[in-house]
């Protein structure tokens, strides 16, 4: 899942961008309203955590401006007060949720994780597909009932390509996604990442569609539906 930071307090911005980065997110960061709204133009984030104040722009503002598109990404407001009115303000912007400052990081978290819940038909805690399972608060996963041991970059992978479960999902999509500003766009590490995951879930289980991308299969289904 990738991340828009925006916060305005140094300190805040970059302890946010290490924390979830830790926790296998893509992280961009800016800190004033206006880089915010640039950047939110040009990517495709699936979460804004969002400051109420900031210089240029304030939250309220930037959350009506990225609240756009077929599929705006989610926000998470943040705010230094607890008053009703920012909350209502911020809502009334479009924020799909609200926490006050200050605020324990493990909270943040269970936000996001509650707010990705949102979008994924069903809204199940753990993902599943067929015997793979993946359980994004405890960031468990398993495959054929073996617990399997992911690196953050391999997790976060497996997790969009179960999200979209039976979809193909195009490396670039994967890169917009799964990696941050930081990356190289034309570098190998989609395929390299992909590859070490495949290794430790079973080859078998991520299909290449050529000149497409990815896509993720249940090889006992398959098999099923090969036999019939
Ligand atoms: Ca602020």
């Amino acid at each position: 899942m990738r991340v828009l930071v925006v916060e305005d307090e140094p300190d805040l911005c970059a302890a946010l961008r290490r924390g979830l980065r830790r926790e296998g997110y893509a992280v961009d960061a800016v800190e004033d309203g206006p880089s915010a709204v640039a950047r939110a133009r040009i990517v495709a984030y699936d979460l804004v955590v969002l400051d109420l104040t900031l210089p240029g722009l304030d939250g309220i503002e930037v959350c009506r401006q990225v609240r756009v598109g077929d599929e705006p990404p989610l926000v998470l407001m943040l705010t230094a007060r607890d008053g009703i009115e920012d909350r209502v303000a911020g809502l009334d912007a479009g924020a799909d949720d609200y926490l006050a400052k200050p605020f324990d990081f493990r909270e943040l978290t269970a936000r996001l994780r509650a707010l990705a819940r949102r979008e994924t038909p069903g809204r199940p805690e753990v993902l599943r597909f067929g015997d793979l399972s993946l359980d994004p608060a405890t960031r468990a996963v398993s495959a054929g009932g073996q617990d399997v041991r992911l690196t953050a970059k391999e997790w976060a992978v497996l997790e969009y390509l179960m999200r979209r479960a039976g979809d193909v999902v195009s490396p670039e999509e994967l890169l917009e996604h799964v990696w941050d500003d930081q990356v190289d766009p034309f570098t190998n590490t989609v395929r390299v990442q992909v590859g070490t995951l495949r290794r430790k879930i079973g080859t078998e289980r991520i299909q290449t569609v050529v000149g497409a991308g990815y896509r993720l299969v249940d090889p006992a289904a398959e098999h099923l539906s090969g036999s019939v």
